[in-house]
């Protein structure tokens, strides 16, 4: 103990350095949120170990084991849709490439059509429904449900009812996957016709920056009513999001949105410059979020390298984490979350524990 006492008043003193000001005593991750999908017991003693709070967790046995260790359980949540979305011509085309479409149906063992997907990925710069690089980008996931065509959000709203009764010891909701499969709008005929009508409305030229708008307000929207909703049925229930895939025309926006924690990408999978680490972190820091509501960085972490999806070494991750202690955040939100405790990463994470 004395030895993670002493790191950790080393932290203190390197924050202090960095900002030079006089630092904010630290003594561990307030929040600290884990995207593991925990489901056994093992995996939640680690996770506690390392200071985890708050986690994903699977059936019975995962949501017992994280109460069992102190960890609030949440279930996932992923939106519904009458229909997938529609992503526009060019970005179809590289949705079909990066996922390997047109090998579907054909007779390629599963390995070799995995080992065509993660060659392209890589020769196309995919960034995995992360801020891109190159555009087009798009994520790779299936192409995800329309949710703004889910009227009144009724789907959603039976979605959600249905995961409260399968998993009565949770602790919360986490929504994932609530955004665009091609980082800004869906192109269906309901999308078209709502835009077209909110314009009007709004007294907009129906242009590219209307139409940023009009896909950032229903987004926010949707998750607002997801919440609330949330609340309504069992209330006490914490609500986090992931904001991804990336809403490309403002990728910070979780001020807006009436989740009880807001989890902004801040440092992705693939490198990103310490600037930009650091200017995102303290965006979310000195943000005025909703009543209720905190922003928290979020970091991706994959510990496998030769992947498409980039990896972080142990020391990487160590940079990336202390940049953001230094930009004055004190929670943190990191998928995947059961690489937080491979051998190396672990030992980062217990440096910043709270005791
Ligand atoms: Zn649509």
């Amino acid at each position: 103990m004395n030895c993670v006492m002493k790191q950790v008043k080393s932290v203190a003193l390197c924050i202090a350095l960095a900002t030079n000001a006089v630092a904010e005593p630290f003594d561990g991750f307030e929040f600290l949120f884990s995207w593991a999908e925990m489901k056994d017991e093992a995996t939640a003693a680690a996770l506690a170990e390392i200071g985890v709070t708050d986690a994903t967790a699977r059936g019975p046995a995962g949501f017992a084991a994280a109460r069992k260790f102190g960890i609030r359980p949440y279930f996932t949540f992923m939106p519904v849709g009458p229909h997938k979305q529609v992503l526009g011509e060019e970005a179809q085309r590289r949705h079909d490439f990066v996922t390997g479409a047109d090998l579907a149906g054909k007779s390629i063992p599963e390995a070799e059509r995995r080992r065509i997907v993660e060659k392209r990925r890589i020769a196309a710069g995919c960034r995995f429904g992360g801020e891109p690089d190159t555009m087009p980008d798009v994520c790779t996931t299936d192409r995800i449900a329309c949710f703004l065509s889910d009227t009144n959000c009724v789907m959603s709203k039976a979605k959600i009812d249905r995961l409260l009764a399968d998993n009565p010891e949770a602790g919360g909701v986490a929504l994932d996957f609530i955004g665009f499969t091609n980082l800004r709008s869906c192109e269906c005929e309901d999308c078209k016709a709502r835009f077209l009508a909110y314009a009007r409305r709004e007294n907009l030229e129906p242009n590219e920056s209307s139409r940023d708008r009009f896909f950032r307000a229903s987004l926010v929207s949707y998750i607002n009513t997801l919440a609330d909703y949330v609340r309504s049925v069992r209330p006490g229930m914490k609500v986090t999001i992931h904001l991804y895939p990336v809403f490309l025309p403002d990728p910070i926006y979780g001020k807006d949105l009436r989740v009880d924690t807001a989890q902004e990408t801040v440092a992705w999978y693939f490198q990103w410059p310490d600037a930009k680490i650091a200017d995102y972190t303290r965006r979310i820091v000195s943000g005025k979020y909703q009543p209720g509501s905190m922003g928290v960085p979020f970091v991706g972490l994959n510990a496998t390298p030769g992947q498409a999806l980039a990896s972080k070494t142990p020391e990487r991750l160590d940079a990336e984490l202390r940049i953001v202690l230094a930009s004055g955040a004190r929670r943190l939100g990191v998928c995947n979350g059961w690489e937080m405790v491979k051998p190396g990463y672990r030992e980062v994470f217990l440096k910043y524990r709270r005791d």
